[in-house]
């Protein structure tokens, strides 16, 4: 329902948090954050409100990363519950994903991945993808590369976002049939499914165009189709109140 990545200098769950809780009034029955650090993946969620999230956080000391995102689930396969609730982490608990919208082919995804002995923790359709991301991860060397390859296997309606222990600077969203925008701020960058996510921040925004993948970076952002090619994408400043 709602997303929210950010790559910068600031404590990434403040602005996460702060994204989500300007999403709200989408409505949603969920809702969960990653955060990157040097000593690796740090997820908390919950079914419920974002003061359930809060209370849970308040309880355990995330580590201090600048690199993280948040979402608030609005649930289609599954139960609202808090395994259910997104980012849902691989096997190796390296991989965090969130995603809006619909896998359609996941029941043939999950069987395919369960018969090479992925063991799937949630209910849900978009746990496929922190799995089949998993096995693309190596060979692709790296995580744009791997969720292009990944979204060439997906069918449906989807906006994603992913971050990888193993490279803390960088957060990774594609998108088909559900939107996704860059908010490009001075050595930090933002992504959100909603401009109202990051307009305290930034009003520099990038629309991405349909079946794109993006990589964000404190100092850049690189857009590509899922093949790889170089993405055609509109840039805009967003002048009206949100
Ligand atoms: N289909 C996913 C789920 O049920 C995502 C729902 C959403 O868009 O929030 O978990």
């Amino acid at each position: 329902c709602g997303i929210v990545g950010y790559v910068g200098s600031k404590p990434a769950l403040d602005v996460v948090i702060e994204g989500l809780a300007r999403l709200e009034y989408r409505g949603y029955d969920s809702a969960g954050v990653a955060v990157l650090a040097e000593g690796g993946l740090a997820v908390t969620k919950r079914a419920g409100k974002l003061v359930n999230l809060r209370e849970a956080l308040a309880e355990r000391e995330l580590p201090p990363g600048t690199a993280g995102m948040g979402h608030t689930r609005w649930a289609t396969h599954g139960a609202p519950t808090d395994r259910n609730a997104h980012p849902h982490v691989d096997c190796s608990g390296s991989i965090a994903v969130i995603h809006n919208g619909i896998i359609e082919n996941f029941a043939a995804l999950r069987a395919e991945l369960a018969e090479r002995g992925h063991t799937l923790q949630s209910d849900t359709d978009t746990e496929t993808v922190t799995h089949l991301l998993e096995e693309e991860f190596a060979a692709a060397g790296g995580l744009a590369e791997a969720m292009r390859r990944v979204c060439r296997k997906l069918e449906g309606a989807f906006t994603l976002v992913a971050v990888h222990a193993a490279d803390p600077d960088v957060v990774v969203g594609a998108r088909r049939n559900s939107p996704l925008v860059v908010g490009r701020g001075d050595g930090e960058n933002f992504l959100a499914s909603d401009v109202a996510a990051f307009i305290a921040h930034t009003r520099q925004a990038i629309e991405l165009g349909q079946d794109q993948v993006v990589e964000l970076r404190r100092d850049g952002v690189t857009v590509t189709d899922f093949e790889g090619k170089p993405g055609e994408v509109t840039e805009y400043h967003v002048d009206w109140d949100v």
